[in-house]
């Protein structure tokens, strides 16, 4: 049922000429699909909207070969060919009453050109922003002209492709409207630079364009950055504020937060929900358009708070609707605790980071939509009467029997720990983490609504305890530990010293409650967030930290999930300087012999202690023993065993849920052909990305 005090989320709003539902809007969003996996992309939408979303936007699309992101896959609209891709989306979104948004985009500096091979344009002769080793030319009088043609044209494509809203984007320093506001890129000394009003003259003009060419049927949307926190040389809240006041009118939506991309979806660890709104509140107080904002927001009371406290219009969400594409349905029909909150790990970032398609920790079937259809709330009956027996409760093992008890088969979790979660309760526990919990709490709150799910704690399963058991299907998700011995990608053979040295400890120990004292080495070999967060705990402990690491930098694939800048920073604020580019070759004593990896140097560091961070060692003995039973299975009545998750290989949080979700989805259903998803075929003409197979 309904709950009465969340009924002001599901009142609608005008947006110029359109109306949204209700006060939910997915705002645009990278995926890693966008013009190449069209199908794909619309699927991934159509889902959103069918679970309730009012408004469904795209990614930032590009409207010209001039803005070209590749390698990153987003929207395009370069000309007509493009059209039915995006048509395709606003068909699916339009079936389920939900509106569709384009969010245009022409990156300028911030675009790399590498496959249309275009000069890169911007409002000022600079170096390109992603490092390319090329520049940037300053925009001719023309070539401003050209730009507002090419946007004007693009957002007439977009609404006959459907589109209900078109943005002009001017955020996240990733679009030339932004860049003539910004004077560290705008430099001119003609009427589109200098003075505030000749900065925002292009955007103004550009939005008035849009206007012109699709207002009449199309809402138009201005997203904006208040603020860059980067002092003078960017767009700043003092001057955000008098930029609103000079457009206040303008757009028929205002669309606000703060850049860049790392500022806005700041990974759980560094920022809460709602943690944008001393930057965006002052929006609503200068316009009577409606305003949209974000802040991870998950729990309908905070919504609620947002929008009855002046802050918000519309509750928009990237992050939240990706975890939980059912979200609004879900507070509308009173399932609050249904909700599956998402944990701020950002690994959806990481999709289109690594230019691949987008994956999510809390909800593994994103992404998955078109391409193995996978739907976030239905999943096909159970095909027999078997029985399936857990071992784990990691969140392999939770999601694995949540999903098995979804399709209605008598599951039988066993648990080793008294605490279920697995690493998620452990790694909870540690600074900054403690959202991640979310992952075990939503698992276990619908397994325990399940009448046909049995959790059995503190029971360690044996081989014979699993042959006893007489299961038809067996799976273990028991999980993985970190090595000691200092294998790791930037060692080969182990470190002379490590094993067996009471002064080495690695992340189990920590998470264990068995912390060292002293000075301590942190080395991490691992290259995400874990080394950070264990420096952290250990300083907080009361350690002097030394963070070190072959690579050249530190936490290099944190650079994917946002967290890159904000862990520099956390371990700055900490007095925690890294050493980079050196290895470890030997621990005696408390001595440990440094080698500089590029000259080969040697050197001496003393420590009382080291926390090893290399590599991960599956739990498996209990697996290898059963494939040493195998002749006996039969006999035990178990038709099939598998092993998955950690305890098949270690991974990320999000592999294990993936991979408990996908044993669910496959078991006893007709094994899939070689390659396991649809794909989309690439032909000469534009219709044919749109024939997947
Ligand atoms: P994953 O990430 O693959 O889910 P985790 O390490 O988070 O793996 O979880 C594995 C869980 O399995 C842990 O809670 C661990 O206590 C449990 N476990 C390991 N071996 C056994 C066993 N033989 N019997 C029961 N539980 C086990
Ligand atoms: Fe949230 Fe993590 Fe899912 Fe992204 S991947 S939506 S941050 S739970």
């Amino acid at each position: 049922m309904s709950d009465p005090r969340y009924d002001i989320l599901f009142t609608p709003v005008k947006i110029g000429p359109v109306t949204a539902k209700n006060r939910f809007f997915q705002v645009p969003h990278c995926n890693g699909m966008g013009h190449a996996m069209p199908l794909a992309h619309a699927a991934m939408r159509e889902v959103k909207a069918e679970g309730g979303w009012a408004v469904i936007s795209t990614e930032e699309c590009e409207i010209h070969p001039s803005g070209d992101l590749t390698p990153y896959v987003e929207a395009r609209l370069w000309d007509d060919r493009d059209i039915p891709a995006l048509a395709l989306m606003c068909d699916k979104v339009h079936a389920h009453g939900a509106l569709a948004a384009l969010e245009l985009s022409h990156n300028g500096p911030s675009a790399s050109n590498l496959y249309s091979r275009e000069v890169l344009l911007a409002p000022s002769h600079q170096p390109s922003k992603y490092g390319y080793p090329s520049q940037a030319r300053a925009m001719t009088k023309h070539d401003i002209r050209e730009y507002r043609r090419w946007h004007r044209e693009a957002a007439i494509r977009g609404q006959r492709a459907g589109m209900d809203i078109i943005y002009v984007y001017a955020a996240h320093d990733l679009s030339l409207a932004m860049h003539f506001l910004q004077r560290r890129r705008n430099q001119r000394s003609d009427e589109y630079g200098g003075s505030l009003e000749n900065r925002v003259r292009l955007l103004r003009e550009v939005l008035e364009d849009t206007r012109d060419a699709v207002g009449d049927t199309c809402g138009v949307a201005l997203r904006f950055a208040t603020e860059e926190l980067l002092g003078p040389g960017g767009v700043e809240l003092a001057e955000a504020r008098d930029i609103v006041g000079m457009l206040a009118e303008l757009p028929d939506l205002w669309d606000v937060n703060v850049a860049a991309w790392y500022n806005d979806s700041v990974p759980s660890r560094f920022a809460a929900e709602g943690a944008q709104e001393p930057f965006i509140d002052f929006v609503k107080k200068t316009t009577s358009k409606p305003v949209v904002g974000v802040g991870r927001f998950t729990s309908p009371d905070t919504m609620v708070a947002q929008l009855k406290r002046g802050v918000l219009d519309m509750i928009g969400a990237a992050r939240p609707s990706i975890a939980d594409p059912y979200l609004p349905k879900k507070i509308e029909e009173g399932r609050i605790d249904d909700i599956r909150e998402c944990i701020g790990c950002n690994i959806c970032v990481s999709g289109d980071m690594t230019i691949s398609p987008i994956r999510c920790t809390q909800n593994p079937t994103m992404g998955e939509e078109w391409r193995k259809g996978w739907h976030p709330e239905r999943i096909a009956p159970k095909r027999t009467a078997s029985r399936v027996l857990v071992v784990g409760a990691g969140p392999a093992g939770l999601e694995a029997a949540r999903a098995l008890g979804q399709r209605g088969y008598e599951v039988n979790l066993a648990e080793e720990r008294r605490e279920l979660g697995g690493r998620v309760t452990r790694e909870a526990r540690l600074p900054g983490l403690a959202e991640w919990a979310r992952v075990r709490d939503w698992r276990l709150g619908q397994i325990n609504k399940m009448g046909n799910v049995a959790v059995y704690r503190e029971s360690m399963m044996s081989a014979q305890d699993v042959l006893d058991f007489a299961a038809e299907h067996v799976v273990l998700a028991t999980g993985c530990h970190w090595r000691r011995d200092g294998y790791g990608r930037s060692n080969g053979q182990g470190i002379a010293g490590f094993a067996d040295n009471p002064r080495v400890f690695t992340p189990d120990d920590i998470m264990d409650g068995r912390l060292p004292e002293g000075c301590v080495v942190v080395l991490d070999d691992d290259g995400f967030y874990l080394a950070s967060v264990i420096a952290e705990t250990l300083r907080s402990h009361g350690c002097e930290v030394t963070y070190l690491t072959a690579d050249d930098n530190i936490a290099p694939w944190s650079q994917h999930t946002l967290d890159y800048r904000h862990i520099r920073m956390r371990l700055a604020e900490l007095d925690i300087e890294p050493i980079v580019s050196h290895a470890i070759v030997g621990f005696v004593g408390t001595t440990l012999t440094l080698e500089h990896v590029w000259s080969g140097h040697r050197h001496e560091l003393g420590c009382d202690a080291l926390v090893t961070i290399t590599a991960r060692l599956p739990h498996d003995a209990l697996y290898q023993d059963l494939l040493l039973h195998e002749a006996t299975w039969a006999n035990a009545g178990i038709r099939t065993l598998r092993c998955i998750g950690d305890a098949e290989a270690p991974g990320l949080i999000a592999h294990a849920v993936y991979a408990g979700h996908r044993y669910a989805r496959e078991l006893e259903e007709p094994v899939m052909r070689e390659v396991p998803f649809k794909r989309h075929f690439h032909g000469a003409e534009s219709g044919d990305l749109l024939r997947g197979g």
